[in-house]
């Protein structure tokens, strides 16, 4: 009895110390008390036993003694299997910095950290350009009339994009910007996303590109005659980066500048001569002024004794001579400017560079520096922008569309994707404004950004596929009143662009993550390259409490034993405990893999990817949680709040799921699953009770609906285009009056009480009218509502030959 009661105390206290990672002493402290008192009170083997327990710990926990043995085996081991990191991996490392993602790696999130970065307000003057300035602009486009009849936007918008502002987001006042906030710059792109082509226009100047390269890396000259100019749209920029031969894989890019004398300006000069193609650039049929990436060269040693400099990023006139610019690419679905930059032997002088000759070389450093801000803002904004417009339109649709005597919303089927849009378009909105918020307390969000950016333009890509099945043929139909179908066939520009999805989810999200954002990893590389014994052993040695921990935390926490406490309420506090429990999970299974692949894991993209998929879930969870916790939260709220968790939960666990099935080496594997997941899979689906109540919440006139699509464009002024959101508003507002009309004139048809060919609902009425069924009030609300109901629901024709660019090749059909 006393030998099993020792080992079942020695367990405990053990599994107790490495959930707290609390060092090798306790450890040791208790297996010497528990041994002396087992060979005290006569149970001697199991005494014996935990005293050659504690030696083991000695051995191998108290740095004076491991030093002598084990460290520097483990040093040797590990200088052979540690993964090499090329230059260009170290430098994207090194860009930006770690927050909440590294508290997810720990595997013990200190939830306090992220609740410290509290979310402001927009300041009045940001919020006053939210609600005034893009409803201005918003209000001038014509989805339509933009992608077909102009292939542009007006140039009355323009204008006025350029007047007010917009260009100069990132801009600092001094220099004539708006210089707004990460979260208003985000809000505002959230409100263009009602036109794509609106949205990447004024997304892309404020996003990665000669704006952002200037202020932080531009020389006093550069900003003094730039950014001004870049401000007020008298500049227009470009970023060409990518061309024929280097996409994702950016560095190998094969354009070249080779250092050289030549004349500017009637002055001979040390200057580049250019060659370059690039193509699919943003921008440049219309730039003024083009940033260029490409790989310097100064074979005659003209500025020292390095002969290839690197990748390096100059700022070039559009009118330089030589430079071929202004056709265009038509990318699919939408008409934004979008074209070729190519150049032979184009001279340009060195004060071009960006930040002068001393940036040479510093291309890629700056890239990525940058990327990691601007890729949480423009591609993330644009698919909750866009997301909860689709929400919008689908929920209103949906109520006034009517078959089978029902609005289609009532129907399970359009209830379940009605309730996915809203969860996608919830979370896309919490993970991009409180990403948004740790910008503006000045975090680089380099890790976050590559979760944001795939995983946001995955949920764009679904939500618009479910807007358009329940929009049947409505949308299918393109024309002037179709308001989803462009942004629907443009949806592949922002899966593709700034790092494919493919690319971020499996290669960079975990692949970057694992070093960047582990809290060892680095350290011991760094160990590993400076030769340092001492630093690689309290690196590895952390780490190694820090694997303990993590099994120790996962295997309680799947058990329910010891849940940590978590400053949330009842509603959201089950799932930070839950997140916890996988990021300890996550902590394990990254380490397990790290170590049981070593540097074969770049290589198994599939599992790299679902490492990635966990962090992302957890990611989106944990900016939900905050959202929720910040914010005055309405009606019908905490069922989209648990929805929206358990389908990330359910999707962290799939994730997991997968990545046991699939390691290699099956041992570890079942361990791994043993310990993570010890009583199984805990999360699944959200329950359809769930799906009904959110389905129903968004399509009426509910506040559910109206927080989801707040500052989004839902008013419709005068001398605007048509605002579809507002008026499927204005419908919903009326629909609950309308409803119980419907009703009561179906049944009465349905007894035989009016007439049998009042088919259509606008006979009905009058019918129901005539027979006294409804007032003289209800008739006229009802044949007014019936009005608008069937504008709603119209689509366009076209002439026989509208489609046809070349007129004359019309064949006109015999159909006499
Ligand atoms: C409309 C549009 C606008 C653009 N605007 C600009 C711009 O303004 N400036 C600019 O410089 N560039 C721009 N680009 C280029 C854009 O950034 C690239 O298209 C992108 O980097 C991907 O390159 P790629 O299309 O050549 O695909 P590829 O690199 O050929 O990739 C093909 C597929 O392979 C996958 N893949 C590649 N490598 C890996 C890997 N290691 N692991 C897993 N999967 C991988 C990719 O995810 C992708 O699915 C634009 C592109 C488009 C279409």
């Amino acid at each position: 009895m006393l030998e099993l009661l020792l080992i079942v105390v020695a367990l405990a206290g053990l599994v107790w110390i490495m959930r707290r990672e609390a060092g090798a002493l306790p450890a040791l402290g208790l297996l010497l008390i528990l041994g002396a008192l087992g060979i005290v009170f006569g149970a001697v083997t199991v005494g014996v036993l935990l005293w050659l327990g504690a030696l083991a710990v000695a051995a191998c926990g108290l740095p004076i003694l491991r030093r002598r043995w084990l460290t520097p085996r483990l040093f040797t081991a590990f200088k052979k299997s540690a993964p090499k990191v090329s230059e260009t991996e170290r430098i994207a490392l090194e860009a930006g910095s770690v927050a909440w993602d590294g508290e997810l790696f720990s595997g013990r999130p200190q939830w306090q950290r992220l609740l410290d970065f509290g979310t402001t307000q927009l300041s009045e003057e940001e919020q006053a350009f939210v609600d005034n300035q893009c409803s201005v602009a918003a209000g001038m486009c014509n989805a339509w009339e933009i992608a077909r009849t102009r292939a542009d936007l007006p140039p009355e918008l323009w204008d006025y994009l350029k007047r007010e502002g917009f260009f100069g987001m990132i801009i600092p006042k001094r220099y004539g910007g708006l210089e707004f906030s990460a979260k208003a710059q985000s809000a505002v792109l959230q409100k263009l996303a009602v036109n794509e082509t609106l949205m990447v226009t004024v997304g892309v100047p404020n996003s990665l590109g000669p704006g952002e390269l200037l202020l932080k890396y531009g020389t006093e000259e550069q900003k003094d005659h730039y950014l001004p100019r870049l401000a007020d749209g008298r500049e227009i920029p470009c970023f060409g980066l990518t061309g024929p031969r280097a996409g994702s894989d950016a560095t190998s890019l094969p354009d070249v500048g080779v250092v050289c004398r030549g004349k500017h300006n009637g002055e001979d000069v040390l200057g580049l001569k250019l060659t370059f193609e690039k193509r699919w650039i943003t921008l440049a049929p219309i730039a003024t002024v083009v940033g260029l990436a490409f790989r310097m060269f100064d074979p005659d040693g003209l500025l020292g004794d390095t002969e290839d400099l690197g990748i390096t990023c100059a700022l070039i006139p559009r009118n330089t001579q030589g430079m071929e610019i202004g056709r265009r690419h038509h990318p699919i679905g939408s008409p934004f400017m979008n074209g070729p930059i190519r150049g032979q032997d184009v001279f340009i002088p060195l004060d071009w560079i960006i930040g002068g000759t001393e940036m040479a070389g510093q291309g890629w450093r700056m890239l990525v520096e940058c990327l990691s801000v601007g890729r949480c803002i423009t591609l993330p904004s644009g698919a909750s922008g866009i997301g909860r417009y689709a929400l919008g339109w689908a929920g209103g649709y949906t109520r006034i569309r009517r078959q089978f005597n029902l609005p289609v919303a009532e129907m399970e089927g359009v209830q379940e994707p009605l309730a996915r849009i809203a969860a996608h378009a919830y979370i896309a909105q919490a993970a991009v404004m409180q990403t948004a918020n740790t910008i503006d307390h000045g975090v680089k969000p380099a890790v976050p950004s590559a979760i944001l950016k795939s995983q946001l333009t995955e949920f764009q890509r679904n939500m618009l596929a479910d807007a358009m099945d329940v929009h049947g043929g409505r949308t299918v139909t393109l024309g002037p009143r179709n308001y989803l179908g462009i942004a629907y066939a443009a949806n592949p520009v922002s899966i593709t662009v700034e790092g494919a999805n493919i690319m971020t989810r499996n290669l960079m999200i975990f692949g970057q993550g694992a070093i960047r954002c582990h809290p060892y990893v680095l350290d011991e590389l760094a160990a590993k390259d400076n030769d340092d014994l001492p630093a690689f052993d309290k690196a590895i040695f952390r780490h190694a409490g820090m694997v303990f921990g993590n099994a120790a935390r996962a295997f309680t926490l799947g058990l329910g034993i010891g849940k940590p406490s978590v400053p949330f309420d009842e509603i959201a506090a089950p799932y930070a405990q839950e997140v916890a429990r996988l990021s300890a999970a996550f902590g394990l299974c990254a380490d397990a893999a790290m170590a049981s692949l070593g540097s074969g894991l770049k290589k198994r993209e599939m599992l790299s990817a679902r490492l990635g998929d966990v962090l992302s879930n957890l990611y989106l969870t944990s900016m939900l949680l905050k959202q929720w916790h910040e914010s005055d939260n309405v009606e019908h709220e905490a069922t989209l709040l648990h929805y929206s968790c358990r389908t990330l939960l359910h999707r962290a666990e799939q994730a997991f799921i997968e990545l046991f099935d699939n390691l290699p080496n099956r041992a570890l594997a079942t361990t791994l699953s043993g310990i993570a997941m010890p009583l199984g899979r805990r999360w699944h689906k959200p329950h359809d009770r769930f799906t009904r109540d959110i389905a129903h919440a968004v399509s009426t006139d509910s506040a559910l609906r109206h927080k989801l699509i707040e500052n989004t464009w839902n008013t419709q002024d005068a001398g605007q285009k048509d605002n579809p959101l507002a008026r499927y508003n204005a419908l919903l507002a009326d629909s609950e009056r309308a409803e119980p009309l419907y009703r009561r004139i179906a049944k009465a048809y349905g007894k035989g009480e009016l007439p049998a060919e009042a088919l259509h609902p606008e006979q009905r009425v009058e019918a129901a009218w005539e027979a006294g069924l409804i007032d003289e009030d209800d008739a006229i609300f009802m044949r007014r509502f019936e009005r608008e109901v069937l504008e709603m629901l119209s689509v366009d024709d076209f002439a026989f030959d509208a489609f046809a660019l070349d007129k004359e090749s019309v064949v006109w059909h015999d159909t006499a």
